[in-house]
């Protein structure tokens, strides 16, 4: 569904990616891990058309090419984004920010069916709907973010850093509905530092470092790796 090939960005002399090759399918969890920056927040920028630095390479979506398209358009293109530090509005209500993730032609039409969907899946934001998000806890605004990003109705949700600063019990909500979102049959490349509880819902994994991909493999293998667990899980 997604295949990037040959990606490369750099900010002024400063090589933030190098020839990076990876692809998403339907219905899988895909998590990048790598040391903070190894550059896996610039991938998923490149991805959806928000990199400030130089880009090149392919990024190819559903047979269209998505290098140089304007943001706009890559939400069209069935990708969405739940940035680091989630970008909810705190002065609106749920529901409003869940409406303002319903803006892609895409969505347009089916936005009622789109938000029974996302109620669906986070009961909780149905009870709160008229609720301002600022008065939210962290766990309820991460699934806000997720929320709106499922509004444009993707095909391929890219989310950066979900778990940061959530308690145990949320990271384990948020990583047991991404997987009701790979259940729907939405492709989830995920962003972690949390490489254990990200490894154990994912599908297949990708470790990068300084840029450049370092390893991949199905997620129990990469779980199962000496140099893996070493690096990224504890030693454990
Ligand atoms: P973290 O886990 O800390 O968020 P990351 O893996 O997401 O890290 P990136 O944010 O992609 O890493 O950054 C990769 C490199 O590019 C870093 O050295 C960073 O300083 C640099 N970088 C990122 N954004 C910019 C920018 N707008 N201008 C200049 N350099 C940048």
């Amino acid at each position: 569904m997604l295949e990037i090939k040959g990606l490369s960005a750099a900010y002024g002399q400063h090589r933030a990616l190098e020839d990076v090759n990876l692809r998403v399918d339907r219905g899988e969890i895909v998590v990048i891990l790598g040391a903070n920056g190894a550059g896996k927040s610039t991938l998923l920028k490149a991805i959806s058309g928000i990199c400030e630095g130089q880009v090149g390479g392919s990024v190819v979506m559903q047979g269209t090419e998505l290098l140089g398209m304007a943001a706009n358009r890559i939400v069209e293109e069935g990708i969405a984004l739940v940035p680091e530090g989630r970008g909810v509005f705190g002065d609106l209500t749920v529901a409003e920010n869940l409406t303002l993730g319903a803006y892609a032609n895409r969505a347009r039409e089916e936005e009622a069916g789109n938000l029974e969907r996302v109620l669906r899946l986070f009961p909780k934001l149905r009870e709160r709907r008229g609720q301002q998000v600022r008065t939210m806890s962290g766990g309820e605004q991460q699934m806000v973010a997720i929320g709106r990003a499922m509004m444009s109705n993707p095909a391929l949700l890219t989310l950066d850093e979900p778990s940061l600063g959530l308690s145990p019990l949320l990271c384990k909500e948020l990583f047991q509905s991404l997987k009701t979102v790979r259940d729907a049959g939405i492709g989830i490349l995920l962003v972690e530092q949390n490489a254990r509880q990200s490894l154990a819902i994912a599908d297949r994994g990708y470790l990068i470092e300084n840029g450049r991909i370092l390893q991949e493999g199905k997620a129990a293998e990469l779980r199962n790796d000496p140099a893996v667990q070493a690096a990224y899980l504890g030693g454990g």
